[in-house]
């Protein structure tokens, strides 16, 4: 079994950071992740609000630029998928399909994923229409019609996006208000084949091996909509499945942790969108990971767990 002095579970902005902080200060690091490093943002077009680029970066390139640095650093990038976190003497066993590792701390820093819409056929036209990535598939849909379904931040940047390609664009929101940001929302309603329905939500898709319809549903109106794509951002809930018997998860199913990012259960500590309290910000997962980093390498300097 490989030993390590830290196991990062999760190569998202939060954990990277954490990877490159803590080998930079020495340790001896694996950071474990199921797809590919940049986690979210791997897949959005533009990130207008990380420090440093006031033009704005690429959130497929933000990634690799953070692996770079992990490198770099000297810690290892391990693709694999973990399914257990075992608390042991002396530290913990993290186990996957490639083997298991042992390590003396555990940085829990696997994010969010995004939440479906929860309709029957949603998930069999997944790839078929339903989508969650203006950037992946967009082309796909060029001069076609297509749904939006959300009205935060995430609904509004991909709507921008696909409004390039796309013939038409329905942006469809519960709230009486986009709650996405006010310089989003402004760039949005400027475009001509971008419509926004407010106090609404999509309560049925039909099609037959695609999708060919919505059923758009509010203030007491249902009306169906031809569309070929429906991109689905109505909200995010925390990858804390792994930790449901190890630690104090809080309402939202998010990890409670203290000062020093520690959990309830010693050694395993946790940053990033999964983190209690945490802002759903790139900026703030990279100084959540930085953090929890230093806070992991004061520990095992003391020779504790
Ligand atoms: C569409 C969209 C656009 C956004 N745009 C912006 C923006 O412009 N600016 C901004 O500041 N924020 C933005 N955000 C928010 C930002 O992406 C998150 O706050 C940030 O990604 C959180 O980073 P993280 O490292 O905590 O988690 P994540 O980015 O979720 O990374 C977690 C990683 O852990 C991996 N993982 C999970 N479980 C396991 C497992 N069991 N084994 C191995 N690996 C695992 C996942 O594959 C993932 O790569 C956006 C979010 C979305 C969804």
């Amino acid at each position: 079994v490989r030993q390590v002095d830290l196991a990062v579970i999760g190569a998202g902005v939060a954990g990277l950071s954490a990877a490159a902080t803590a080998a930079a200060h020495g340790l001896d690091v694996v950071l474990i992740e199921r797809l590919a490093a940049g986690g979210q943002i791997a897949t959005v077009d533009r990130i207008r609000n990380y420090p440093g680029f006031p033009d704005g970066v690429g959130g497929y390139e933000l990634g690799p630029l953070l692996q770079q640095q992990v490198e770099e650093a000297g810690a290892s990038l391990l693709l694999d998928e973990v399914e257990r976190i075992v608390p042991g003497s002396g530290g913990f066993v993290v186990a996957g399909a490639a083997g298991e590792i042992a390590a003396k701390a555990v940085l829990f820093a696997a994010g969010s994923h995004r939440r479906p819409l929860g309709l029957p056929r949603e998930a069999e036209l997944e790839g078929r229409g339903v989508s969650h990535c203006a950037a992946c598939d967009g082309p796909f849909f060029r001069g076609q019609a297509v749904i939006v379904a959300g009205g935060g931040d995430s609904a509004f940047d991909e709507a921008l996006a696909l409004a390039e390609t796309c013939g038409s664009v329905t942006i469809v929101h519960r709230e009486t208000q986009p709650v996405a940001r006010a310089e989003a929302v402004r760039r949005v309603r400027a475009l001509a084949n971008v419509e926004i329905v407010p106090d609404a939500e999509i309560a049925a898709i039909d099609g037959g091996d695609n999708v060919e319809r919505a059923l758009i549903a509010g203030g007491g109106r249902q009306d169906w909509r031809d569309c070929t794509g429906i991109f689905v951002y109505v909200g995010l809930a925390p990858n804390t499945g792994l930790l449901e018997r190890l630690a104090e998860l809080d309402a939202t199913g998010r990890v409670v942790t203290d000062a020093a990012f520690e959990t309830s259960c010693p050694g395993l500590f946790a940053a990033g969108d999964i983190r209690s309290g945490a802002v759903a910000l790139l900026a703030s997962a990279a100084g959540d990971g930085a953090a929890a980093a230093m806070s992991i390498v004061a520990r095992l300097a003391e020779g504790g767990q």
